[in-house]
């Protein structure tokens, strides 16, 4: 058995400038990676093993992709890089006057501390919603989903209460961002092309798929043309689209709208909200929203070799007020650029400001039904935003592996519109569901 008085971070110490990162997503990955070749010692901590690209995890959850395609193991991608060390544990903390980081297994000092931990879900203070629903922010929560949307199909054949019936065949999305509508359009594909083979008894009329938005557009960090594509796309797919309405409340059994209205589900999704995944350690008045406030240089505020980059840092500018989109290319490119700002920092030059190129956005409900924003107040829609989609997803998949695995699971279900990850792999049973509990219980038993 492990003892903590036996563990250590085991970081050798050597002459040269110690770079800790803290998170290996888009940000911390990318700045790591432009780190190769450059006198330092790089100290990645990240609480998982791998870097998961997770634009593409709502198709971990709707059974489209294994995990593994979509996530790169750590120490393969750095395999050959000279002193860098990884190390598979939460930071808890950190000390910018001691220049230390805390975890649960030691203590590593830095010279130079980069913050790239990215977000996690926001349930605004609502602890019901946060037990019931189910998030999408990781790997794990994919899964659950993935496992709850099948044992539902599963539960629904076997019920003979049509009332529950019912609330096993409606899911609800909350938040109609990119993964809301990705969610909501490959559910109804599912609907439509997949589970009526799968369950023959059932009646996939009665199925309902509801995505509903606090805000008055689908697609709220696009343009109005997205928005307006992207729900037409989703209601000739049959999905109930609910605007300007917010979820109050979330028992496991009925969601209730703020006014009243209220639908009973066994499933709410919550693609809601996020706020930064903030450490403990960086004081109050370098943050601002739940993120940390960096200067053009993503060094944050008030604070010596302390830099922040991606989703957690709020860099305001005047063509950025309130900082850049929690998507994906700013943190890429505030990661690479770093990479070279830190080399500057080393040889005593001058740093140079972040300038974000924005490339556009990308969204898809699906076959042949994307939308995409393109510089130059350029919007697409349909096939071409769909094959834009397809050619982006694969071009920035991390390995060869990943781009060959998703590309031909790609070609095949174009052909065949089979999912072949309907596989409950760990059932999901809720810790109050007493019945789920035995029958999960009664089929381990050997
Ligand atoms: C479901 C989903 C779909 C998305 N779809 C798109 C899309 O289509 N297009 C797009 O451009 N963007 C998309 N995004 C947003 C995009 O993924 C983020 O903007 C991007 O990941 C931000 O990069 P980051 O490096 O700041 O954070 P992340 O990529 O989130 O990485 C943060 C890392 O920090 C680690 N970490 C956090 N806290 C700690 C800690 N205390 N100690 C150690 N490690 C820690 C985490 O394990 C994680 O690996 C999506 C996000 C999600 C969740």
């Amino acid at each position: 058995m492990l003892q903590f008085d036996k563990l250590s971070l085991n970081i050798p110490d050597t002459t040269k400038p110690r770079v800790v990162i803290i998170g290996g997503g888009f940000g911390g990955m990318n700045l790591a990676k432009s780190l190769r070749n450059t006198d330092v010692q790089v100290v990645l901590f990240d609480k998982q093993n791998y870097n998961g690209f997770w634009p593409l995890l709502y198709q971990v959850a709707t059974a489209g992709l294994e995990p593994d395609a979509i996530a790169e193991p750590f120490r393969k991608m750095f395999d050959g890089f000279e002193d860098f060390h990884y190390r598979m544990v939460r930071v808890n903390k950190v000390d910018p006057t001691a220049k230390t980081v805390t975890t649960l297994i030691g203590e590593l000092h830095y010279d130079y501390l980069v913050i790239a931990s990215g977000t996690k879900s926001n349930f605004f203070g609502n602890d019901q919603i946060k037990k019931y629903s189910f998030p999408l922010k990781t790997i794990p929560e994919a899964l659950n989903v993935r496992s709850q949307f099948l044992q539902c199909f599963e539960q629904a054949s076997v019920t003979t209460d049509p009332a529950e019936r019912e609330s096993l065949l409606t899911f609800v999305i909350a938040g109609a961002g990119p993964t809301g509508v990705e969610m909501a359009g490959s559910l109804a594909e599912m609907r439509k092309h997949v589970l009526p083979n799968d369950y023959p008894g059932l009646d996939f009329s009665q199925m309902r798929i509801y995505i509903v938005e606090g805000l008055g557009k689908v697609l709220p960090p696009m343009s109005d043309e997205a928005g307006q594509k992207a729900k037409r796309y989703l209601e000739d797919l049959g999905v109930i689209i609910k605007l300007n309405t917010l979820v109050e409340a979330y028992d496991g059994e009925t969601v209730t709208f703020k006014g009243g209205e209220q639908i009973r589900t066994q499933t709410l999704v919550w693609g809601a909200g996020v706020t930064g995944a903030m450490i403990d350690g960086i004081p109050a008045e370098s943050t601002e929203r739940g993120r940390i406030l960096v200067d053009p240089t993503n060094r944050v505020q008030g604070l010596t070799n302390v830099f922040a980059i991606g989703d957690i840092a709020f860099m305001k500018l005047d063509d950025y007020p309130k900082g850049h989109p929690g998507v994906a290319q700013p943190a890429i490119q505030q990661g690479e650029h770093l990479a070279k700002n830190l080399r500057r920092l080393i040889r005593n030059e001058p740093t140079e400001p972040f300038k974000y190129f924005d490339k556009g956005s990308l969204a898809i409900v699906g076959r042949s039904r994307a939308v995409a924003d393109l510089p130059g107040n350029i919007h697409l829609g349909g096939f071409i935003a769909w094959m834009a989609w397809l050619f982006v997803h694969i071009w920035y998949l991390v390995g060869f592996r990943s781009k060959l695995v998703v590309f031909s699971n790609w070609v095949y279900r174009l052909f065949t519109y089979e999912r072949g990850t309907r596989i409950i792999i760990r059932p999901f049973v809720r810790k109050d569901d007493k019945v789920g509990q035995e029958i999960v219980a009664q089929n381990e038993v050997s």
